[in-house]
């Protein structure tokens, strides 16, 4: 959670564009926005493994899908597909 200068808090630091808005610490107070309903079912859908938009931040993010971590998931992803249909090997025919 960051909480900006105006007293909202958003979700992170990479909202630039403040999309995934908690709460209002100014007005509500920080413990309500902690235990609030918005950030508290965004850290559930994360924490549990569910799918969430397309645009969402998440999805998006340059920290999450930089060109390492890209890179990273399709080697995972071509390890298990080979590990579970291995190539088959046969003899060269000349
Ligand atoms: S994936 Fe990106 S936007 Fe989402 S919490 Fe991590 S750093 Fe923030």
């Amino acid at each position: 959670m960051v909480i900006l200068f105006d007293g909202r808090a958003v979700m992170c630091c990479q909202d630039m564009a403040r999309e995934v808005i908690w709460g209002d610490v100014a007005r509500d107070g920080i413990v309500k926005v902690w235990n609030g309903k918005v950030r508290r079912e965004t850290i559930r859908r994360l924490y549990t493994g569910q799918t969430c938009k397309q645009d969402f931040l998440c999805a998006r993010c340059e920290q999450a899908l930089g060109p390492g971590a890209m890179v990273q998931s399709l080697l995972q992803s071509a390890w298990r597909k080979l590990k579970k249909h291995p190539p088959q090997t046969r003899a060269a025919t000349y």
